[in-house]
């Protein structure tokens, strides 16, 4: 494959983001949030095909390798992205860079709402922004994933930075790989994505690969936002 930047961008309803999807990233089942969550959230639905901006990037490079000590080469660039990642793309030939967000917006609005004492409206908005870059970057994924199928090869999992194992510094050099401010998203001195509502990460593809189940259950951060999204997911 020769170096690649594929972007994209959706709107809001094209990721046909249901209450459901918010209620289940909240921990609740499918329609099983109590009063006033289910009004709260369709109301908070309603306002986001204006808040959310959405974009995403990847960045599929022509040389990749993985080396034995749980670390991957990209471009002359090595990620330690520790053993739990690296047992998951040991069979990986190659491997596509993703960046992605939900814009500026809804992470605001959030905010706003929250620092005005809305609370509730705030945190709705706020999962709704995690679920949308979440959906957003499925779409890419799958996309993504049909070119893969035709060419003969099968996908791994998605991996970010500051999960499972990977340190959140490596965002740095992560992010050098990409033109600058691509997608809108810039990193703050320690590493967090500006826009909050941004994911960034690693695809695995090769023709021995598997998808397999993400380890939250056994996964001692707690604080993750990505447990209650994929727990919900391998339900
Ligand atoms: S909870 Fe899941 S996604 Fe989050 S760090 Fe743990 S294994 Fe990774």
């Amino acid at each position: 494959m020769q170096q690649e930047l594929k972007n994209f961008a959706f709107s809001f309803s094209e990721l046909d983001i249901k209450a459901e999807h918010v209620e289940e990233a909240m921990g609740y089942g499918r329609g099983q949030s109590p009063d006033p969550f289910p009004d709260m959230i369709a109301y908070a639905i309603a306002q986001c095909d204006q808040l959310c901006d959405i974009h995403g990037s990847l960045l599929v490079p022509d040389n990749f390798s993985l080396d034995k000590a749980g670390s991957f080469v990209i471009e002359g660039v090595t990620f330690n992205v520790g053993k739990k990642i690296a047992r998951q793309l040991r069979n990986a030939t190659g491997g596509a860079l993703f960046i992605c967000t939900a814009g500026a917006g809804i992470g605001e609005k959030s905010k706003a709402l929250m620092a005005a004492g809305d609370l509730i409206e705030g945190y709705i908005l706020d999962v709704i922004g995690s679920v949308t870059v979440e959906a957003a970057i499925d779409k890419i994924q799958d996309s993504f994933e049909n070119e893969l199928v035709n060419l003969g090869f099968k996908m791994a999992n998605r991996y970010s930075p500051g999960y499972c194992g990977w340190a959140l510094s490596e965002q740095k050099q992560f992010f050098a790989l990409f033109p600058e401010n691509h997608c809108g998203i810039k990193l703050s001195d320690s590493c967090l994505m500006d826009p909050i509502k941004s994911v960034s990460g690693v695809i695995g593809f090769g023709i021995n690969v598997k998808k397999t189940a993400y380890e939250c259950q056994m996964c001692e951060l707690e604080t993750c936002i990505y447990r209650k999204i994929r727990l919900a997911k391998a339900r």
